[in-house]
């Protein structure tokens, strides 16, 4: 018997081994997924927490659940890979041997790497909201807060879903509408990227929004350290911003055990060197990377995830079979954004294609449009959910193709 080993039960690791224990023969294959926490968390529901929107206990079901019953489930942390003898070592010293390793451990908020920001504000007037603790802790601190200075700060230019701080910004604005004391609050957004996003023509839809509704946008901030006792952010040019209430996306890293297992990149983030297009460890024949642990530039995303399990499920089989390897995935991601008041964007777009105006899927027809806010783009994120647990964790096909399509979008309009 053989084994095909999953470090990380998150998104992509619990996806990967649905399809794959489909599709490997039972009698040759088993399929053990490893993962430090019993519990699978729905991560695109965070960002509705703050808002009371979604409450915390429905983003989470038992990690056994959304396995399929002939994988097995390791619940512990992995404390290094040992690619050299084919085995991982547990963090209470197990050895478990594979012959084929997928990488899935993701990547996660180290609010530590930030002089000042985990210190005596940490969860009274500095929040995240990319874990279930600081969603709620600032779900609770949102619903008595009168106004002030609301900053939402990014620690870093990668992090995961990269839409989700302005969401969070976008979201905010309409709540606070809704209590009616939006004029009681100024909204700040900080950031070390040069706008409000990446790419030209998302970059003017977005900074447009933020624009709209009376979101001010500080670029090019690179964040030394927060001053707890100032309740200021200081950046390394020496500029400053004071908050009363701080939102922060922390520096985000891939696992400790990449480091530990010398697995990682030059730049110490712990992720881990993947071929673009065929998601191959670049150092590691018989180890494959997927969803946010890979070094690949594309955004770290859910979407993301699901596209690659499909071209990592196939050249996992390749290279079992002994077959050359497809090189097929684009880096297509599809992301909706939340921008408040009942309404939505989408952006669709790969490696080589900036996201662009159009219809999606469908010429015309849509029924979604891209970077453009609507209704029906926002009731798409909410089905999201249900996707989610129902078609896309067990690894059933969507009707979203793989492969970017270039149907619907147009190259030369500018954003609505
Ligand atoms: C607020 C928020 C909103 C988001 N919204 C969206 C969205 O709208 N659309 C979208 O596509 N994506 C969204 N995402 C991103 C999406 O959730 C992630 O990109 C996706 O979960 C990545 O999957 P993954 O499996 O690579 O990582 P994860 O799902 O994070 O899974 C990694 C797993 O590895 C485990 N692990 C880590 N280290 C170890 C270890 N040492 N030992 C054992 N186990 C370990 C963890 O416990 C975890 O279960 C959002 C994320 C956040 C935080």
């Amino acid at each position: 018997m053989q084994t095909l080993l999953i470090l990380g039960g998150g998104t992509a690791g619990t996806m990967a081994a649905n399809k794959l224990r489909r599709e490997l023969d039972p009698d040759a294959w088993s399929v053990t997924v490893i993962d430090k926490s019993e519990t699978h968390l729905y991560q695109p529901g965070l960002l509705f927490v703050p808002f009371g929107v979604y409450e915390p206990e429905r983003l989470t079901r038992p990690g056994r659940d959304v396995l399929d019953g002939g994988i097995e489930l390791i619940v512990a942390e992995v404390a290094e890979v040992e690619p050299n003898k084919d085995r991982v070592l547990l963090a209470d010293g197990r050895p478990v041997a594979y012959d084929v390793l997928i990488v899935a451990t993701g990547t996660a908020p180290r609010p530590a790497e930030t002089p000042g920001l985990d210190g005596p504000l940490w969860y009274r007037d500095a929040f995240d909201f990319y874990t279930l603790e600081g969603a709620t802790a600032l779900r609770d601190r949102l619903a008595t807060w009168d106004g002030g200075r609301l900053v939402v700060f990014l620690a870093e230019s990668v992090f995961k879903c990269p839409v989700a701080p302005l969401e969070f910004a976008f979201l905010a604005d309409s709540f606070f509408e809704a209590r009616g004391i939006r004029d009681r609050v100024e909204i700040t957004y900080v950031t070390p990227l040069s706008g409000a996003f990446t790419k030209p023509k998302a970059g003017a839809f977005l900074g447009g929004l933020m624009d709209e509704k009376g979101i001010a946008v500080v670029p090019d901030f690179y964040a030394e350290r927060v001053d707890a006792e100032r309740k200021t952010l200081v950046a390394y040019d020496e500029r400053e911003v004071p908050f009363d209430l701080l939102v922060a996306v922390p520096v985000n890293m891939g696992a400790d055990l990449v480091g530990a297992s010398g697995m990682g990149d030059a730049d110490d983030l712990n992720y881990v060197p993947t071929d673009r297009h065929t998601l191959r460890s670049r150092d590691h024949d018989n180890v494959f990377v997927i969803g946010d642990a890979t070094n690949l530039p594309t955004s770290k995303a859910g979407s993301v995830a699901h596209f690659e399990a499909e071209i990592l499920t196939e050249n996992v089989l390749h290279w079992i079979a002994g077959e050359p390897l497809a090189a097929e995935f684009d880096g297509h991601a599809n992301c909706f954004i939340e921008t408040g008041h009942g309404k939505a964007a989408l952006i669709d777009f790969n490696y080589d294609t900036e996201p662009l105006p159009g219809d999606f899927p469908l010429p015309v027809l849509g029924p979604m449009r891209l970077l453009k806010e609507t209704r029906t783009n926002h009731l798409g994120k909410l089905a999201f959910e249900w996707i989610y647990w129902h078609r896309l964790l067990s690894g059933k096909p969507l009707p979203v193709s793989t492969e970017m399509s270039m149907l619907g979008k147009r190259l030369d309009a500018a954003p609505a």
